[in-house]
């Protein structure tokens, strides 16, 4: 019987996660507490990534100085290791090759790209220089070569995060996490001198609604009344009756409450977290000064040099399928991508920009699933390529493809260089770098 192929499109944990149930060992996949064995067929896996490097948000979204979080891409590693799993870095979808080819060369594919689009407030000023969404500051931070040279201004003394999720938690603490800590992580070298050299004092988080109903998760709170050298202020929103609230809301009413009476000690720098406040309007002509805003004692002015959006990612469209434009998904049933039959969904893409990495492995089972049962039904329609015959038509379109190989070449030469530095990497921010390394 021939192998299954399927093409995965995105290398970042969704994808991934992906690919391992459908390269699942002999002991099956380890899921809800016990091993299940999703099937028993062989299966080969083509992972595409419009960069040649892998992980996704783990390398860049998650925060340098989280590198817990980041532990999860030695699963990624074991994926990647197993038989029949093929790495296509710098191949993008659209560009070197069409939805449509991956529907006809591959007997199934599934699309893992994330959420690539951000939300937006619909206030005026929104675009003003200055006024960025969190995503181009944490892909600069964490050497997206992108992003690398992102207009991050640092050199007003008050910053404002809008928003105040994890991500609005992760950006108040990197503008505020004394230098000597951050260069002890793998944050790319250009965010690591501009840091050094940042003059940002303040960062005002705003929440739109009371304490606690703050989007931060309680760890990411509690983490900021350990950062040496940063005094915590909360203003508006008064404490609820936390005999009402979940044992998780009242846990962040007790820590704001710690952070509101603790007193000043004149640090250098100062972390304001504000609820019950709105932006109206982003103020200035030629970039940002300041944030107009309506908090329970009306309005105010907050002068200002960065104003960074933390209000939530939004899908994007992927020519050749189709789109949810309210939600910012793939619409879908089960993973199965509505009226294109052989394609599938899974991850933010999926379900929304939502939930922590280990989210997309359920998500991603959901998906695999809904895929099995369709090969096993005789439902996909055979592909027309052999590995082979794919490989030599991505080679011929882009000559400088980064395979597993690539990639792992890339991968070990920042581990190297981090090991000579005292880091966990120092990474390659750029295209060009990392194709040097990465293309055989
Ligand atoms: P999020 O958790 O959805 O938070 C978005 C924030 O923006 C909320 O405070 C929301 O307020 C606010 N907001 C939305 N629209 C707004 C508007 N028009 N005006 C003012 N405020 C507005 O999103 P996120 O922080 O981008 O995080 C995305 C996901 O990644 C989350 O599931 C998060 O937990 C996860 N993540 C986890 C970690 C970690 O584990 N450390 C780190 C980063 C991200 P409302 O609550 O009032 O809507």
């Amino acid at each position: 019987m021939k192998p299954l192929r399927v093409a995965v499109v995105g290398a970042g944990p969704s994808g991934l996660y992906a690919a391992g149930h459908l390269l699942e060992g002999p002991g099956g996949t380890y899921l809800d507490g016990r091993l299940t064995t999703l099937h028993t067929r062989a299966v080969e896996v083509d992972v595409f990534d419009r960069l040649p490097t892998q992980w996704g948000l783990v390398r860049h979204g998650v925060a340098p100085d989280h590198p817990d979080k980041k532990q999860v891409a030695t699963v990624f590693e074991q994926i990647a290791a197993r038989p029949g799993f093929r790495f296509f870095g710098n191949v993008e979808v659209g560009r070197d090759v069409q939805t449509e080819e991956l529907s006809e060369w591959y007997d199934a594919v599934v699309y893992a790209v994330g959420a690539t689009g951000d939300a937006t407030l619909g206030i005026p000023g929104e675009d003003l220089p200055g006024c960025l969404a969190a995503r181009a500051i944490v892909a600069w931070y964490n050497g997206h070569p992108d992003y690398r040279t992102a207009p991050i201004d640092l050199s007003g003394e008050r910053a404002v995060v809008i928003g105040n999720g994890n991500v609005a938690m992760d950006v108040a603490r990197l503008l505020t996490t004394p230098i000597d800590t951050l260069a002890r992580t793998d944050i790319a070298d250009h965010a690591l001198d501009a840091l050094r050299a940042s003059r940002v004092r303040e960062v005002v988080v705003l929440g739109r609604r009371g304490r606690q109903h703050g989007a931060f998760n309680n760890p990411e709170l509690e983490e900021l009344g350990h950062l040496p050298g940063v005094d915590l202020a909360v203003v508006h929103g008064e404490p609820a009756d936390s005999a009402d609230l979940d044992p998780s809301s009242a846990r962040k009413l007790r820590t704001l409450h710690d952070y509101a009476t603790r007193p000043s000690t004149g640090a250098a720098r100062r972390i304001v977290l504000r609820f019950q406040t709105s932006p109206l309007e982003v103020l200035g002509t030629e970039a940002v000064r300041g944030l107009r805003v309506r908090g329970p004692d009306g309005d105010e002015v907050l002068d200002a040099g960065l104003v960074l959006r933390a209000i939530g990612y939004f899908g994007t469209p992927t020519p050749g399928l189709p789109f949810d434009h309210d939600r910012g998904v793939i619409p879908h049933t089960d993973g199965r991508i509505t009226d294109v039959p052989g394609s599938y969904v899974t991850g933010w893409i999926k379900r929304g920009p939502r939930g922590i990495i280990g989210t997309n492995k359920k998500c991603a089972r959901d998906t695999v699933r809904s895929l099995l049962a369709d090969a096993d039904a005789g439902a996909l329609r055979a592909g027309t390529h052999t590995g082979e015959e794919v490989e030599r038509a991505l080679r011929e379109r882009q000559p400088a493809l980064v395979d597993q190989a690539g990639w792992l070449a890339i991968d070990h030469h920042e581990r190297a260089a981090g090991l000579a530095a005292g880091r966990p990497r120092v990474k390659v921010t750029d295209l060009a770098g990392q194709l040097a390394h990465g293309v055989r």
